[in-house]
């Protein structure tokens, strides 16, 4: 399939180097932590100790701000203690947890206020311990299909290269017959999963967005382009494909920003990449708290958080989120979900939200 009209990419985004490691001492006790002890070593990476991965407090900045960016370059790595998983309705049953925290700075980012004060990154050691768990809940729910969300917390494809925990979790989903994995991700680094014995139970998919959104509001991932020529490789390796195309964004121009995105998004796929395709929609929202978060940490943000433009949704736990009135959710979703059927007649549109 011709690929023309995508822009050959301008840069190519590095892999995720952290400027310092934390070791909870038990990890060394693990293969997985002694690797990436190692790893840490070669790369001449300062490494501290830490007897929690919970309460990393003396983290080097003298503002907020400058905190909160070194803390995006700081990897803790520990044990996973809780193996009592979140859910993750509707992309899952539920979340299983092998990393916390991400390196890029995406502003709308929701980790912002569900992490707290704590944004640097964990990676977990155990991770036969959390596959162990994950084989219980799926054992639980037989002879249900038990689904597993690996990105709920993290973007782990971007740390891959360093923990190698998803390459573990496809390899073990795939000798499950009901269990599944997903993973979202806005990073292009899959090569090492592209040569794994997957069984089609985990499925890769894509943040994407348009243009304005991906230009704007996310710093620190990998180009548009990048993402899609994963997708392709992704879907030459055989792994089911989705697009998360989220948060959708009302801006100037948005139907040919989101009419470009599905364009652009037909011409560069291979057609491997469509028999199986799905698609999650989900429009911005923003709660009290996140605003302010947001405002504190971007502070030049053109992220529209006017509540007054807004319906208020109440929520489950009590704060309440701010989504688009309804004929604007509407618009968007009818003008996105027809482009969609349009350039992929085959494709599954799983929710909007
Ligand atoms: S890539 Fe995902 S997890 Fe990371 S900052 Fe952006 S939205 Fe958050």
């Amino acid at each position: 399939m011709a690929s023309d009209i995508l822009i050959p990419p301008l840069r190519q985004t590095q892999l995720f180097t952290p400027e310092l490691v934390y070791f909870e001492p038990d990890a060394l006790n693990y293969p997985k932590g002694q690797r990436i002890w190692q790893w840490a070593e070669q790369q001449g990476l300062p490494i501290r100790q830490t007897t929690s991965h919970n309460r990393i407090t003396n983290l080097p900045g003298d503002s907020e701000l400058e905190k909160y960016r070194i803390a995006k370059k700081t990897l803790v790595v520990g044990l996973r203690k809780t193996l009592k998983f979140d859910t993750s309705k509707p992309s899952a049953e539920y979340a299983i947890p092998i990393a916390t925290g991400c390196m890029a700075h995406c502003h709308y980012c929701y980790l912002q206020t569900t992490l707290g004060a704590k944004p640097y990154i964990r990676v977990y050691v155990n991770t036969d311990d959390i596959m162990n768990a994950a084989k219980r809940y799926i054992e639980e729910r037989a002879p249900e299909i038990t689904r597993f969300e690996a990105a709920c917390t993290s973007d782990p494809v971007g740390l891959e290269h360093i923990s190698g925990s998803l390459t573990e979790l496809i390899e073990f989903m795939a000798k499950e017959p009901l269990g599944r994995l997903r993973f979202v991700t806005k990073f292009h680094h899959v090569e090492p999963m592209l040569h794994l014995n997957h069984n089609k139970h985990t499925r890769f998919r894509f943040s994407v967005n348009a243009d304005y959104v991906i230009k704007n509001f996310e710093p620190a991932t990998s180009s548009f382009a990048e993402r899609i020529g994963a997708a392709g490789k992704v879907a030459r390796a055989g792994y089911p494909l989705g697009f998360i195309i989220a948060p959708i964004i009302w801006h100037e121009g948005w139907e040919d920003g989101y009419g470009e995105l599905l364009d652009k998004l037909k011409e560069a796929l291979p057609e491997e990449a469509t028999s199986d395709l799905t698609f999650e929609l989900i429009q911005h929202r923003f709660t009290k708290t996140s605003k302010t978060v947001i405002q504190q940490r971007y502070p030049k943000t053109k992220l529209e958080l006017d509540e007054t433009k807004r319906k208020y949704k109440w929520g489950r736990w009590g704060q309440g989120k701010y989504v688009y009135p309804d004929e604007q959710a509407n618009a968007l979703r009818e003008f996105i979900t027809e482009r969609i059927f349009d350039k992929f007649p085959e494709a599954a549109i799983d929710y909007f939200t």
